[in-house]
């Protein structure tokens, strides 16, 4: 099983830092987390096409984690030959949201609906709002998910893959709470979105302050690693992104309060985990 953080950025518009994508690779099958701004551009660069994704799975349907969806659908859509619908899973809510994004898309549908003569359908989409418990579950992978607190953003979840005899887990924006507990119990690698409050409080906007108390804190992301027994904690979706040279700082900061591998994720990294 391979996992790429895809784009580790935040709403903050960073030239480096696409915003929030997870490509996680296991079973022969591509799972997208999330589609932040410029989700195609990091998946074509992870060798990846929206064709070849087996499915869309949403943590929250924050505008930085959805921003893309249109692209992600309407790419899909025009590079298939056959129709190929996509199956997207998120919370409840995700229907709603997804059925808005097809209708917003319906000029351009129409477009090529009536320019292309073998494409006959409107783009696809097989939605699945879930809550907790498995989501997909075949011989080669299983994929359960299980509620965060992101409050007052509700409702929001988290996603636990397990394949070739590892775990890897995208946590999503959350706080550390009972079902995050859950998810990482175990797990090879640990993706989360983390803030680093101690770099905010310095920058004079309160509403750059409101996000401190929705999102982990480095430090709790760590203590979060630590009660799971998890292997490897990747810090994503980083705010504010770090001045390049000083990714140890934050390194330093998980460091203290768990003692497995920390990484300061960058887009395209990647870690292959398990037997395969
Ligand atoms: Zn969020
Ligand atoms: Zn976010």
């Amino acid at each position: 099983m391979e996992v790429v953080t895809l784009g580790t950025g935040s709403p903050i518009p960073d030239p480096n830092r696409a915003g929030p994508a997870t490509l996680v690779r296991a079973g022969g099958r591509q799972f997208l987390f999330d589609c932040g701004r410029g989700v195609l551009l990091r998946l074509a660069g992870a060798g990846a096409l929206p064709i070849t994704l087996s499915a869309l799975l949403l943590t929250h349907l924050h505008s930085d984690h959805t921003t893309d969806l249109n692209d992600v659908l309407t790419t899909r859509w025009v590079m298939s030959p056959v129709p190929l619908p996509l199956e997207v899973f998120g919370p409840v809510g995700t229907e709603a949201f997804v059925d808005a994004t097809v209708t917003a898309m319906a000029t351009d549908i129409g477009y090529r609906l009536g320019h292309h003569a073998d494409l006959t359908e409107p783009p696809g989409v097989a939605v699945t709002e879930v809550a907790s418990g498995v989501v997909v579950s075949s011989d080669e992978v299983v994929i359960t998910c299980a509620p965060t607190d992101h409050a007052p953003v509700h409702p929001t979840v988290g996603y636990r893959i397990a394949a070739d005899g590892a775990v890897v887990v995208v946590a999503g924006d959350t706080i550390p709470c009972a079902g995050l507990d859950t998810l990482v119990e175990g797990a090879d690698v640990y993706v989360q979105t983390v803030v680093r409050p101690s770099l905010i409080e310095q920058i004079p906007s309160a509403r750059l302050h409101d996000v401190l108390d929705y999102h982990s804190s480095v430090v709790q992301a760590a203590e979060t690693a630590r009660r799971g027994g998890v292997q490897t904690l990747v810090l994503t979706h980083l705010v504010p992104a770090p001045f390049p040279g000083t990714e140890g700082d934050w390194i330093a900061e998980a460091a203290a309060h768990f003692d497995g591998e920390v990484i300061v994720a960058v887009d395209g990294w990647s870690r292959t985990v398990g037997s395969t």
